[in-house]
């Protein structure tokens, strides 16, 4: 089906992100990029690499790696090369702050094996230092033909300019709060470097801006200040979102409101984990966002019903699950030789009240017994009822459903 927000997709022009042959367009008519950034210490060359291919296989289309040490920068090449090695060619973003001028003149080979800069233009120290500091990373782009991604921040706004813009401010014959002087400066700061960087001669399409605050609706308000007033491709996200739901819950709020306004190229969402979580969580909420808005899809959906008091048993929430994680786990072999099967819907109802009417609006339905009812499971394909399921391998039979359908 026709993405719905696809028709609303604010026009950018797009930056290309590439590592070898393998393309990343960001902007323009492509589909909102999916990215997300290691927590290794990048100097572990070996652990940094394994944690990147991990989130490149649970789909993460860019992979971001902090570079703040000689020691992390001289590493960098060694882990493009075990990706090489392992056949992940997901590019590479270094994301420098402070020193990164120094870092990219020092290591030529961590600025070739890097596919995109992440430059924070208020972390470059002030005045001239900071000009020439800016204008040596850019150089360094324009010699190796890479992208970057102007990434201002909330928590690193350019000192000097916000000084300037709130004495402007003062002059105001009604003064704006600090509040929006602060969101205006975010603006302000990304597109002045933009300008910038095109001046000192990087190609327009080779920009990618960003604006990141922790509030949900500070974010709405910067991004449509940003977008209405350049054309650049945006990168998207709630930074410093928080923990488990919270963080979660933050971040979809304030990127479904951009997205449907067709606003934002690449999202990232940035959950702190829990002690031993995984990152690939990250990956994963992105993937969702996109797909329960229309906008991309990745994974069959799952559709259960939350239960309630006609709920019988447990076994339609276990097996909701583990149709959701078989899934997943079949993705990658399944995207492959399955064109199209992440577009698939898969029903899993508790009883029969809405399990009938459900499971025909998916591709494969199964509705479950609900307290009172006669012990068996309908199956409904395509929206035909086929099969009706008992006993106790309920789970095992309709998997083997959903994969004969999917092989057919
Ligand atoms: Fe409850 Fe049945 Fe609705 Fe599920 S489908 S929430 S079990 S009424």
């Amino acid at each position: 089906p026709l993405p719905v927000g696809a028709a609303l997709r604010r026009p950018t022009r797009p930056a290309i992100v590439r590592w070898g042959d393998h393309v990343v367009r960001v902007g323009g008519d492509a589909p909102v990029v999916v990215q997300s950034m290691t927590n290794t210490d990048t100097a572990d060359a070996i652990a940094t690499a394994v944690q990147v291919k991990e989130l490149a296989q649970a789909g993460s289309e860019l992979v971001r790696i902090t570079v703040n040490t000689p020691e992390a920068a001289r590493e960098v090449p060694a882990i493009r090369e075990q990706l090489d090695r392992m056949n992940i060619s997901v590019p590479l973003v270094g994301d420098f702050h402070y020193n990164g001028h120094k870092l990219l003149a020092q290591f030529p080979e961590c600025a070739q094996a890097l596919s995109k800069y992440r430059i924070n233009p208020g972390n470059m120290g002030g005045g001239k230092k900071r000009d020439d500091n800016f204008a040596q990373m850019i150089e360094v782009a324009c010699r190796y033909d890479k992208p970057v991604r102007i990434g201002v921040n909330w928590g690193s706004l350019d000192h000097e300019l916000m000084a300037r813009m709130m004495d402007e401010n003062g002059k105001r014959a009604q003064p704006w709060t600090a509040q929006a002087v602060m969101r205006d400066a975010l603006v302000v700061s990304a597109i002045s470097n933009a300008q910038r960087a095109e001046e000192l001669g990087l190609s327009p399409n080779a920009i990618v801006l960003s604006c990141k605050v922790s509030h949900v609706q500070d974010l709405i308000t910067v991004y449509q200040d940003l977008s209405a007033r350049c054309d650049y491709p945006l990168h998207l996200g709630l930074t410093e979102a928080g923990m488990g739901s919270k963080g979660i819950v933050a971040s979809t709020a304030a990127l479904s409101v951009l997205l449907q306004q067709g606003i934002g190229d690449t999202i990232r969402i940035s959950l702190t984990p829990e002690p031993g979580g995984d990152r690939r969580r990250e990956v994963q909420v992105a993937q969702e966002i996109l797909q329960s808005m229309g906008l991309r899809a990745f994974t069959p959906m799952v559709v259960a019903c939350p239960g309630c008091g006609r709920t019988s048993s447990t076994v339609f929430q276990e097996l909701a699950n583990s149709i959701q994680g078989y899934l997943r786990d079949q993705m990658p072999v399944w995207k492959n030789r399955y064109p199209g099967v992440e577009s698939m819907n898969v029903a899993v109802m508790g009883c029969v009240v809405n399990g009938p009417g459900e499971s025909r609006h998916a591709d494969i339905g199964i509705s479950l017994p609900g307290t009172g009812e006669v012990p068996s499971a309908p199956v409904y394909v395509d929206g035909e009822r086929t099969v009706t399921l008992k006993g106790d391998h309920i789970a095992q039979e309709f998997q083997a459903i959903v994969e004969q359908y999917v092989q057919r």
